[in-house]
């Protein structure tokens, strides 16, 4: 079993990278990937395990894109996570999040709603602070009775206060990665995108993009779903892949590797996208 998607302290989950690292092995995986989203802070602290550590650690990323007007996320797995290019380029998304997040506060505010930068940045653990951390101060303010009622309301993709952001295309995604020697994998298609949306159709336009896979296992799909996906992929040439999107407790009941219970990723993926991924030279 693997579990290719996960997140630490460095952007919305609640664990460190290396008590992940360690949780990999107690779990029984043979590989977990560290994919936080938009930065690569916690990665030098995941792969430092490595050596006490069984499972394959994976050096990943979640990047935030648009695509067809709504959210879309680009999974990179197997990066060079040291590479200088993708640093300078993922810093450029640190300060897009940061004038977003600016953008948010000011757009609650207006409503009425009681947040406060500082409240904010002592939520975050680290310096990254996501939609996860408002909700929670939402809740603490007293603005919504729960996160799911401040995502609905106030935060969510289709609610007054949300701020896209930072307008990154897939083709620059899956570039980026690319060029870190890594592999594009399309997180969570069906997730944020309307019911009957043509995934066929959009996953043949992300292939042109540089996409290489795509997230077939999800702790969201149903069976019937995760059945579509693989056929998709089968159909497409490009490789499955999936994870749990573990969130620590900032999505309970989500646990690395089984998901809610059901989710198993098979091992063999795991050869099938290392493959596609481009290693530095020794
Ligand atoms: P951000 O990257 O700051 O826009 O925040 C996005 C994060 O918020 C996602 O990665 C999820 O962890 C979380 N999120 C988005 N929509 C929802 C939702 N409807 N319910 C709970 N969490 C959500
Ligand atoms: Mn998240
Ligand atoms: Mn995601
Ligand atoms: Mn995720």
């Amino acid at each position: 079993m693997i579990d290719l998607h996960s997140h630490s302290i460095f952007s919305d989950g609640t664990d460190t990278p290396e008590a992940m690292a360690l949780a990999a092995d107690a779990c029984g995986l043979t590989a977990l990937a560290l994919t936080d989203h938009d930065t690569l802070a916690g990665l030098d602290r995941f792969m430092a395990q490595q050596p006490r550590v069984a499972a394959l650690l994976v050096p990943g990323i979640e990047l935030s894109c648009r695509f067809m007007g709504r959210a879309l996320h680009m999974l990179g797995l197997f990066l060079r996570h040291a590479d200088p290019l993708l640093a300078t380029r993922v810093e450029s998304m640190r300060i897009r999040r940061l004038e977003r997040n600016q953008i948010m506060v000011r757009r609650l505010r207006d409503r009425g709603v009681a947040i406060t930068w500082e409240e904010l940045a002592l939520e975050a653990p680290t310096d990254l602070i996501s939609r996860t951390h408002f909700a929670r101060v939402l809740v603490r303010n007293g603005a919504a009775g729960s996160p799911e009622d401040a995502f609905r309301r106030l935060i969510g993709d289709d609610s007054p206060c949300y701020v896209p952001f930072p307008e990154l295309r897939p083709s620059e995604a899956s570039a980026w990665i690319r060029e870190a020697g890594g592999v594009a994998v399309v997180a969570h298609p069906g997730r944020g995108f309307p019911r009957g949306f043509r995934w066929d159709q959009a996953m043949l336009d992300l292939k042109t993009q540089g996409v290489q896979g795509f997230e077939a296992y999800y702790p969201d799909y149903g069976p019937l779903e995760q059945r579509y996906f693989l056929q998709l992929a089968g159909d497409l040439d490009l490789v499955p892949s999936g994870g749990s999107d573990y969130h620590g407790g900032n999505k309970p009941g989500q646990n690395l590797g089984v998901g809610r219970g059901g989710l198993h990723v098979p091992d063999d993926l795991l050869g099938r996208l290392s493959a596609l991924a481009t290693p530095a030279r020794p």
